[in-house]
C-alpha cells in the first residue's frame, strides 16, 4: 500500500514538472533575444533562480532595492539601451537618462509600451512600482520631482538592468 501511494505522489510530482516546463517552452525562449515583443513570460520562483543572479532576483522577483552607489549603472553614461535582466525587453535608453545624485540609474521617461506602473503602498508610502510589462519583474519607483519634459523621475535598480552600448 505504502508503495502504491508513493508511486501516486512520484506521478503527481513529475506531472507537475512537465507542465512547468511545457508552460515555459510555449511563452518564450530565452534563448533567442527578443527585446520588443511583450507577450507575457511567466515562470515559478525557482526558474528565475535558475537563471537570474542572486542580486537580479532579490530586486526583480523579491522587489528588493540595491543600496545606493553600489549598482553598476547609476554612474553610467555611455550611449545605448537598458534591457530587463530577467527577459531582455528594451525599458530605457540613455538619452533620458539624467544624473540624480541618488545612487540609482535615473531616467526621466521610459520605454512606454514596454514599461509599466503600478501603485504600490508598502512600507506605509504611497509610490508608484515600475515593473517590466512581459516578466513582470519589479525594477524600482518613479517620483515626481524629476527634470523636464516630463518632470519624473524614474529611480531603478541597476541589477534589474543589462545595459548594451550602441
Ligand atoms: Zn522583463
Amino acid at each position: 500500500m505504502k508503495i502504491f501511494i508513493s508511486a501516486i505522489i512520484l506521478t503527481i510530482l513529475i506531472s507537475c514538472v512537465n507542465y512547468a516546463e511545457g508552460n515555459n517552452i510555449s511563452s518564450v525562449n530565452l534563448g533567442e533575444v527578443n527585446t520588443h515583443d511583450t507577450t507575457k513570460i511567466k515562470k515559478s520562483k525557482k526558474q528565475w533562480k535558475e537563471i537570474l543572479n542572486d542580486k537580479a532576483y532579490y530586486v526583480l522577483i523579491e522587489k528588493g532595492t540595491e543600496r545606493a552607489f553600489t549598482g553598476e549603472y547609476w554612474n553610467n553614461v555611455n550611449k545605448g539601451t537598458y534591457y530587463c535582466k530577467g527577459c531582455q525587453l528594451a525599458l530605457f535608453t540613455s538619452e533620458t537618462k539624467f544624473k540624480s545624485g541618488t545612487g540609482w540609474p535615473s531616467f526621466y521617461d521610459r520605454v512606454k509600451t514596454n514599461v509599466k506602473l503600478v501603485s504600490d503602498n508598502s512600507f506605509g508610502m504611497i509610490r508608484s512600482e515600475v515593473i517590466c510589462k512581459r516578466c513582470d519583474g519589479h525594477l524600482g519607483h518613479v517620483f515626481d520631482d524629476g527634470p523636464k519634459p516630463t518632470g519624473l523621475r524614474y529611480c531603478i535598480n541597476s541589477a534589474a538592468l543589462e545595459f548594451i552600448d550602441e
